[in-house]
Formats: structure tokens, C-alpha cells, sequence
């Protein structure tokens, strides 16, 4: 990975991250991790939230599976099969969580 330095995706904040607001995504073949926000550790709780509302808003194909969004810890370098996930930082703004069918 190139050194460029990573930043909070919060408009306006130009802290470097330090978490990546990400959820598992898979299509029954193959699954990755959909990053949706970097955040700095002031603002990992506000866009964890927003990539909760995305996900609801996310429309999925049939077979295609999405997992509820983590925080994780951002290492520069690291794949995403290492980082470490954070459900500290991770808090339900609403605990209607839409239907799983
Ligand atoms: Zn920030």
C-alpha cells in the first residue's frame, strides 16, 4: 500500500483515520468487506451510525447478503482479514433492525 495518508471521511474534518466503518458483503460466491467511512476517533461513533442508515437503504440482489456494518482498527498496510474489529465503538442508534429475510 502506498503511504498516503488516510483521513476521516467527515466533511469538513481533516483528521487522519484511525477506524474503518466497514460490513461483510457476499454474493454466496465470493464476500469481501465493504468499507462505507473512515473515521477519526472523534467521529467513528456519527459515521458508524451513518453506515447503519446506508445499509438499510442499500438494495440488495437476490442471494446477495450484507452484514450489519463494524468498526474496525485502521493499520495502514494491514488486509482486511486482520483487522481488528471494535463492537466497543459500534452503538445501535435504533434496535429495529430491518428485516433479515
Ligand atoms: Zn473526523
Amino acid at each position: 500500500m502506498p503511504p498516503y495518508p488516510v483521513l476521516c471521511t467527515t466533511p469538513g474534518c481533516s483528521a487522519p483515520a484511525a477506524y474503518k466503518v466497514a460490513a461483510r458483503w457476499s454474493d454466496g460466491l465470493t464476500a469481501e468487506l465493504k468499507t462505507y467511512e473512515l473515521a477519526c476517533s472523534a467521529c467513528v461513533g456519527r459515521l458508524y451510525v451513518a453506515a447503519v442508515e446506508k445499509r438499510v437503504a442499500c438494495r440488495l440482489a437476490p442471494g446477495e447478503t450484507l452484514d450489519e456494518p463494524g468498526v474496525y482498527e485502521l493499520h495502514r498496510g494491514e488486509r482486511d482479514k486482520t483487522l481488528k474489529r471494535r463492537p466497543d465503538l459500534e452503538s445501535e442508534p435504533d434496535p429495529l433492525s430491518g428485516g433479515r429475510t
